[in-house]
């Protein structure tokens, strides 16, 4: 892994397109991804920005930026502070990981929570594919007192390993999900997020399962959720053929999603707590959208 400090001088993006309804801001603190050769550096939409790439290996690299608290500092000021205040809404991270493992002893996104519970932002979502954020479990309640926090952890899966031809998990569904019950139980608004959608061994199980823990759950599939027309990025990998070739031909298909999505919708008691693609990711805790409809959430989630 080529580790690399890069210097920053903004660290809010303006964002808009899929995440645009929900959000203001993109935070982005690490370029690349040290979990891009797992299981989800196979279909990772990131690995296709060449801004980000540079032409180097998806996997391969992961930049570090330096003085993003600072950045956040200056922006937020300018954005809070002068003139009439502009909402601040982050999603963090749409094109790398905030949690990756050298986050355990770098800590870049920690320094930004708690810059943060100074200069609150309006909402903060978190999108992580690791358990690690429960590292920074208590600053989060801090910063939840400040603002609202959504903390999304991405389950695909509830098979613990697919057949040999696809890349390991860089952590087991299970732990992923024993990461959500920490959140739940400590009052957070704790997001699963089914996606991409992989084959399940057991829909009814895994929706219940994931029911226990976690506040909602968002769901997508590769043709809906992957930012491009009919999932064009995610068939340029080798993703749909090692599905196909693996016996799950089904799981390539949207019949197949809204089947899982009426099992979550079924085992979760209504569409209220379960989101699909781009409305479920851009709903917050008391509103789940779906479709042209939005519907709230209701509390005691
Ligand atoms: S953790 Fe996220 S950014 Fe990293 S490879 Fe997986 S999907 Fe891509």
């Amino acid at each position: 892994m080529e580790l690399t400090e890069i210097s920053c001088k903004t660290i809010l993006n303006p964002t808009g397109g899929f995440l645009g309804q929900g959000f203001t801001h993109t935070i982005n603190l690490y370029r690349g991804c040290a979990l891009g050769n797992t299981l989800c550096g196979l279909y990772c939409y990131a690995q296709w920005n060449p801004y980000h790439v540079r032409g180097r290996m998806w996997g391969r690299f992961l930049d570090v930026k330096a003085g993003a608290v600072e950045a956040y500092c200056t922006q937020y000021d300018r954005l809070k502070n002068a003139g009439e205040p502009k909402p601040i809404r982050i999603f963090m991270s749409s094109v790398t990981e905030p949690y990756p493992p050298q986050e355990r002893t770098l800590r870049r996104t920690r320094e930004l929570l708690e810059a943060m519970v100074g200069r609150p932002p309006d909402l903060l979502a978190i999108q992580s594919h690791t358990p690690l954020v429960v590292d920074d479990l208590s600053l989060l309640r801090q910063l939840q007192r400040r603002c609202d926090v959504s903390v999304h952890i991405t389950v695909e899966t509830d098979k613990p390993r697919l057949p040999a031809s696809f890349p390991q998990q860089a952590y087991s569904p299970n732990v992923r999900i024993q990461a959500l019950h920490a959140l739940r139980a400590a009052g957070l608004d704790a997001v699963a997020t089914v996606s991409p959608l992989l084959p399940l061994d057991d829909p009814e199980r895994f929706a219940d399962e994931l029911e226990q823990a976690c506040t909602r759950v968002i769901l997508d599939h590769y043709l809906l959720g992957d930012g491009s027309k009919d999932g064009q990025r995610t068939k340029q990998t080798a993703f749909p053929r090692l599905l196909r070739e693996a016996g799950y031909e089904e799981w390539t298909t949207l019949e197949k999603f809204h089947e899982i999505v009426d099992v979550f919708r079924s085992v979760f008691g209504g569409p209220e707590r379960v989101g699909v693609s781009r409305e479920g990711f851009n709903a917050s805790r008391n509103k789940v959208y779906d479709g042209p409809q939005c519907v709230s959430a209701g509390s005691g989630t």
